[in-house]
Formats: structure tokens, sequence, C-alpha cells
């Protein structure tokens, strides 16, 4: 079998990054020669749970066999039926077999290289963390004591953490968080309004997809530094969909919140809402905390207001009415956060599309250009039709763009960063 890293000359060194989700399992290796990062295999693990299967590429964009990736359907079921025997079934166990399966994969493609350290994305870094971190087992469980406030993501981020912890307790590991970059907000823009004494319990505005404002921040710098040193709103348009506004590069105010419900509607979580509803459903629906959970996080959204679909994809080619309506509402939040955004900033000089929908939706893009007319955004129809970088004419207010986003690279920047490589 041919390794992805070639083992010709001296030994080389690269770093892993993983970003494991509820169903699939994201990561990308990178070498490190010549002080740059080079990405020289990335792939998935899609279907954890049900049908695992995996798809890798070299750097080239050529892609790697699944030889040797051994996580059947059967064999994950069977390993789950054994932890079930030896303890308490949970949501991460899914995703440690499936991140022991790449393991072993990984291992045989990496001959010839030396890893020396993995980087890791993490949703929940709570008020602790500022900054990425150096995961030793006492930092693990503090991440863990966070996974209430992000149940959907935090037990699966950390469970390839503490996997390698037991495969390979020698190798460095860093947690990059998606609050970190947040915490640069004013003290007004965390606040709910509640008694304060739950403000200092971390009750709080913690702000997600940080790792992802980084990496734009720094990419709208490069490409309009007056711009980028001024008042930027970056709407970062995925599955899961926030928007941040960036004041000479740094995050003043964000949509997401305590939790990543808060703000935009999204595939199938519902965004914000007025909390008396939430009043309402227990009330006078008799609906349990469970169930609750169940509607905000996997059936609303674009899903729940269009009874069809979460995927941008399928809404925009449906010709049915909900479909038009949801997305409609989708782009109508966008502005309308866009403005509370740019409030917060006193004004705009740039805004940045990003994510699945930001960097490849035209419609969606052009919609919410649209509704933001009056703050001075204007965009080319075909520049948006191609997703070209820019898309406003010369001499616009506001300059408009597509950055596609690297999380990815930015947490192989931090880890590197953490552990004294660069
Ligand atoms: P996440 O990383 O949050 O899972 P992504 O950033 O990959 O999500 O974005 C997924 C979303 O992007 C889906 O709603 C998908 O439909 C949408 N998307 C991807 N490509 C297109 C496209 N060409 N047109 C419209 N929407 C798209």
């Amino acid at each position: 079998m041919i390794a992805a890293v070639s083992a010709a000359g001296a030994e080389r060194s690269v770093i892993l990054v993983v970003n494991a989700g509820s169903s699939s399992l994201k990561f990308q290796v990178f070498d490190l020669a010549g002080g740059e990062l080079q990405c020289v295999i990335r792939g998935l693990i899609e279907g954890i749970g049900t049908r695992p299967q995996i798809r890798a590429w070299r750097g080239d964009g050529s892609e790697l066999t699944a030889d040797g990736f051994t996580l059947s359907q059967a064999s994950s079921v069977a390993m789950l039926g054994h932890i079930t025997q030896i303890g308490q079934l949970a949501q991460r166990d899914t995703q440690a077999v499936a991140f022991n399966a790449l393991w072993d994969w990984l291992v045989t493609r990496l001959q010839g290289a030396r890893l020396i350290g993995v980087g890791h994305r993490v949703v929940h870094g709570g008020s602790l963390h500022s900054r990425p971190v150096r995961i030793d087992a006492p930092v693990l469980a503090q991440l863990e004591g966070l996974a209430a406030l992000a149940p959907l993501h935090q037990p699966h981020n950390l469970a390839p953490i503490r996997s390698l912890l037991t495969l390979r307790p020698d190798l460095p590991q860093v947690a990059c968080f998606d609050t970190a970059f947040h915490r640069t907000q004013p003290i007004e823009a965390e606040l709910f309004a509640l008694p304060m004494h739950f403000y200092d319990e971390g009750v709080r505005r913690y702000g997600f997809h940080g790792l992802s404002y980084e990496y734009v921040g720094r990419r709208i710098a490069e490409l309009a530094p007056q711009a980028g040193a001024g008042r930027v709103i970056v709407a970062h348009l995925g599955n899961g969909a926030s928007m941040c506004a960036l004041l000479g590069g740094r995050s003043i105010a964000t949509t997401m919140g305590f939790t990543a419900l808060d703000g935009l509607p999204m595939g199938t979580r519902s965004g914000n809402l007025d909390p008396g509803v939430l009043l309402h459903l227990m009330r006078e629906r008799g609906m349990s905390l469970d169930q609750i959970e169940t509607l905000l996080y996997h059936q609303s959204g674009l899903l729940g207001l269009s009874g069809l679909s979460a995927d941008m994809r399928v809404l925009q080619a449906s010709g049915e009415p909900s479909a038009r309506l949801a997305i409609d509402h989708f782009t109508y939040r966008v502005a309308r956060e866009a403005g509370s955004l740019a409030a917060a900033l006193g004004g705009l000089d740039a805004l940045v599309f990003t994510a699945g929908i930001g960097e490849h939706s035209a419609p969606v893009r052009a919609a919410v250009c649209d509704r933001l007319r009056w703050l001075g955004v204007e965009i080319e129809a075909q520049a948006n039709s191609e997703s070209r970088l820019r898309l406003s004419p010369e001499g616009a207010a506001v300059s408009t763009w597509v950055i596609p986003t690297d999380e990815e690279r930015m947490i192989a920047e931090h880890t590197c960063t953490t552990l004294g490589l660069s």
C-alpha cells in the first residue's frame, strides 16, 4: 500500500486536525514542511451510527482508497453492543468507535511521517478559555463539565480526545474552541437581562463559529486592509448559521448565545425564539424537556418551516410555497440581524458571506443584499451568480465578499502555536 505521505528524504512532521460532529467526523493532515502548513490528506467519515463510510483525498485532490478502513455498520453496532455491556451507552461512543477506525486507517497512511500533535475542534470552552489549550486529564474533565451547554456537539468533540489519551498518551493534543474568539465581546453584549448572579454563574452569550470568524476576519484584512481594520459583518451561513460583528478584527457581537440555538434559523434549529413560547409549550401542551429539545434542535428551522428539507439546495429547487416561505424567512432574519450588528458596530464597511449557503447560494446572497441596500450594500449580479470573491462594484459604500472558510487550517495553526511549533 502506498502511504499518502511519502517517506522520501528526512522524516516529515505532520499534525492531525479532527472535527468530530454528531454524525460525521472531518479530518485533515497538515505537513509542516518549510514552516508552511500544507494539507496532505483531508477526508470525512459520514453516517456514523448508521452506515459509516470514509472518503479521503490527498493534497492534490486525488482520491484515497478506503482500503483498511474497517468500520462497517455491523462492527459499529457490535462494538456498541460491547460498550453497552460494560457501561452506559452514550452518544460519544459512536464517535469513539469511528475515531478508532480512522486512527487505524491513518496510521498506515502516515508511514514515513512523524505525527507531532493533534488539534481538535471543541465547540464550548466556557468562560475560562479565550484561547486554545493543551489537553490533559484535568482540562478534559473541565470540558466534559460543559457538555450540558452544547449537548449536540461537546460529547462528540471530546470523544476522539479521550480515545487518543488512551491510544497515545504521549501525543500532544490541543483543544480549539468555537467560543474563544468571542471573549473580546464587551459585557453589555454578553449579558442576558436576568438577575446578575446568572451571568456570574456562566449564563451569558458565548457565541460560536469563532474559528470560522477568526479565519475569515484575517482573510478580509488581507484582501481589504482598510475595511478589515474597520467594521465588518461576517455571515456564516451553513447548516448551523450565525453572524458576527468584527471591529478591527475582534468580535464585539454575535447572534448565537449561551448555546448554538440562538440567533438565525438554521437547517433544523429554531434560532431566536420568544422564551414565552417555551413556557407555553410546557404549560399548555405539557411538552417535556426532551420533547422541547428535539423540537428546537432537530425539527425546526428550514426543515420545520418548509416541512420538506433542511437542505437549502432542496428548498431552492422546490416549487413548493412552503420552501419559498422558509427561504424568505431565512433571508429576512439574516438581514435583520445584520441591521442589529451594524448598530453594534456603529456602521458598516464590509459584509462577508461564508460557509455552505453563504459560499454557494447566489439567490440567498442576492435576497439578503437587496434587503440591506439601505445600509449601502450593493452587489453586481454577475459577480454574485459566479460566486466571485468580491461582489460589490468599485466605490460601493460597503464592500461585499464571498470568502470560503477554513476552520481546519485555523485549528492547525492554533495547534502549532500552542505546542510551540511555529
Ligand atoms: P455545516 O458545516 O454547518 O454542516 P455547511 O457549511 O457545509 O454546513 O453548509 C451546509 C448548507 O449549505 C446546506 O444547507 C446546503 O444545502 C447548503 N449548500 C451547499 N451548497 C449549496 C449550493 N450550491 N446552493 C445552496 N445551498 C448550498
